[in-house]
């Protein structure tokens, strides 16, 4: 299982996993769009830790609260509002728990997707993070009715997240700033689907 306190250690992991790939995944937005994406995270996630360090925050729903509205007012841009939604969705999901299971950490997945689907009515396919996210829940559900423990449900959907993220590279954008290119956007991988690919693989570490 996962306490608030796991919890803020993975937040940690994800920052580190964030601030490290900060050129790569900028390198990704300046070819299909505005080359603020590591910066975006990685500002985002060092106030996070910050936010974590600072509050007492002692359940699981109050540190992802607290993720998903440090998120919103710091990271701007598309994905801003989207990983806040995801993260608040996730708060959501977990409220009065304790300490977050199998079961409860993928159930916090899927209510994440549907924030950011909720947002950004992306679908899959149209070459964004959902891309990396979809694949991941179904990846996570699937675990936890295996019987899966909370780092093995975040395995499988880093896991899916990381194929899903690589699929994004023939398509052709169709939400967000890629979505000016056209098709000049396709043969490049999506930088928020490597985002997220990045985030659930810090978490899993974190957790396993
Ligand atoms: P911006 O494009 O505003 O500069 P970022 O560079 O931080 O924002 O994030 C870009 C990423 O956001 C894209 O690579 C894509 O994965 C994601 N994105 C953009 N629009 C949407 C949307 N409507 N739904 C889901 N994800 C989206
Ligand atoms: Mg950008
Ligand atoms: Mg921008």
């Amino acid at each position: 299982t996962c306490t608030a306190e796991d919890l803020v250690r993975a937040l940690r992991a994800v920052a580190a996993a964030v601030a490290d790939h900060r050129a790569e995944l900028t390198e990704l937005d300046r070819v299909i769009g505005d080359a603020d994406h590591g910066e975006n995270l990685r500002r985002g996630f060092l106030a996070v830790v910050t936010k974590v360090d600072s509050a007492d925050l002692d359940t699981p729903t109050a540190v992802l609260k607290a993720v998903g509205t440090t998120l919103i007012s710091t990271v701007g841009g598309a994905s801003g509002p989207l990983y806040g939604t995801a993260f608040l969705r996730a708060a959501n999901a977990v409220t009065e728990k304790s300490e977050v299971d199998g079961p409860a950490a993928a159930e916090a997945l899927r209510a994440a997707l549907g924030g950011v689907v909720a947002r950004g009515r992306a679908e899959i396919g149209d070459k964004t993070m959902v891309d990396a996210l979809s694949p991941a829940v179904d990846a996570a559900v699937a675990a936890a009715e295996a019987g899966g423990d909370v780092a093995a449900v975040l395995a499988a959907a880093a896991e899916a997240a990381d194929r899903g993220a690589e699929s994004t590279t023939p398509l052709v954008a169709r939400k967000g700033r890629a979505s000016y290119l056209g098709e000049r956007s396709a043969g490049h991988l999506d930088p928020g689907a490597r985002s997220t690919a990045l985030i659930l693989r810090a978490l899993a570490s974190s957790a396993g």
